[in-house]
């Protein structure tokens, strides 16, 4: 039996078989073929599309690889007011989204009050609500969480302490592990996930990070090729591999077989069919873009974005179209994982 098969049967795999399993092309076609069939086993043809509302790019933090960081002056700053962010929201459910994911840098110019309203109203239009908002105080995660907000990610970006410390100046390492347990415990559908193809970040610790991801029994994993951006101090570097992105999401598929995966954005940067191919990898969720006009391009993480010129409807009609070119479906479920609904039922997922 091959170590994917037994991946596949087993939803395991040792340190030392990942390791392998990313440091040879050997595998990929058995990889990449059993992630999606146990996609399909566990999750269906369904895939959830959820809108993804980029409502602020000011940001207090430094993270040494992202465009948002506060060092970057060359970079022209927003914030839509809460009344605009709940119309943007409105007009996506309109075309159908069931999920409304607010992300933006990590600031503190919007009262608790304030979100908690704007967490309320998108709410009330019978959507759920994610939340992409950084490193926050317990009582904000409560307060949120009271608002009705369903879900949040928090990316752990590296488990690998000396390169997080690095790679993010002046912040805690130990605190963003801290706030995902805050999260789990105050009863959010949590998200993580991680960069792949960082600066100094080794094999290794791209193993590290899928055993973290399947020992915390998160119920979303986000996975990023790392990308390199002009303005910051990681303009010299090389990007991530797509492959290497690619076959981290497929073995995290096989270990975790019930939760939400994204095919995320960055790998569409990266190949311009990505996001299909990651569908078709293991993947079972999207999230459009439905910020509008001159803000999807001042939301720049990294270069080479896509769907910059496009609109809310028409990005929602062109994923849809790809979704079912591939012979899937859209889902019409709130978007919840079934990592989450077991475990919210009383199994041990
Ligand atoms: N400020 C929030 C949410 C916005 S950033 C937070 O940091 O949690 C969302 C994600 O963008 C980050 O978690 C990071 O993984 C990703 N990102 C930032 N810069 C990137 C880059 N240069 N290449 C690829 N992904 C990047
Ligand atoms: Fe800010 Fe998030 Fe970018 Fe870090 S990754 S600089 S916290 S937006």
């Amino acid at each position: 039996m091959s170590v994917i098969q037994k991946a596949y049967l087993t939803n395991s795999l040792t340190h030392g078989e990942i390791a392998d399993i990313l440091s040879s092309d050997e595998y990929n076609k058995r990889l990449f073929y059993y992630a999606d069939l146990t996609r399909k086993e566990h999750n269906g043809d369904g895939v959830h599309l959820k809108g993804l509302l980029e409502f602020s790019n000011i940001c207090s933090k430094n993270c040494c690889y992202c465009g948002l960081r506060r060092q970057n002056k060359n970079l022209k700053r927003y914030m839509l007011k809460p009344k605009e962010i709940i119309g943007l929201a409105r007009k996506a459910v309109s075309y159908g989204y069931k999920t409304i994911v607010l992300q933006s840098g990590e600031n503190n110019i919007y009262s608790i009050d304030e979100f908690c309203c704007v967490t309320r109203s998108i709410r009330e239009m019978g959507a759920h609500v994610t939340l992409s908002i950084g490193e926050k105080s317990e009582n904000e995660y409560i307060a949120y969480k009271n608002a009705g907000a369903n879900r949040y990610l928090l990316r752990i970006e590296t488990t690998d302490e000396k390169l997080y410390k690095k790679l993010h100046p002046s912040m805690s390492h130990e605190n963003r592990f801290e706030c995902l347990k805050i999260l789990k415990k105050l009863g959010y559908e949590t998200g993580s996930g991680s960069l792949v193809g960082l600066p100094g970040q080794s094999i290794s610790s791209i193993a590290e990070d899928i055993l973290f991801f399947q020992k915390s029994g998160f119920d979303m994993i986000g996975i990023g090729p790392f990308i390199s951006n002009e303005n910051t101090p990681l303009r010299a570097a090389k990007n991530g591999s797509f492959y290497t992105a690619l076959k981290v999401m497929a073995i995290i598929r096989l270990l975790m077989p019930k939760i939400n995966i994204p095919a995320s954005t960055a790998m569409e940067t990266l190949d311009k069919n990505g996001r299909v191919i990651a569908l078709q990898s293991g993947a079972n969720v999207v999230m459009p873009v439905i910020t509008e006009g001159e803000y999807r391009a001042l939301y720049r993480l990294y270069p080479g974005k896509i769907c910059l010129n496009d609109t809310p409807s028409h990005c929602m009609s062109c994923i849809s179209g790809k979704i079912r070119s591939i012979g899937r479906t859209i889902s019409q479920t709130n978007g919840d994982s079934n990592n989450f609904i077991y475990k919210t039922l009383g199994g041990a997922a």
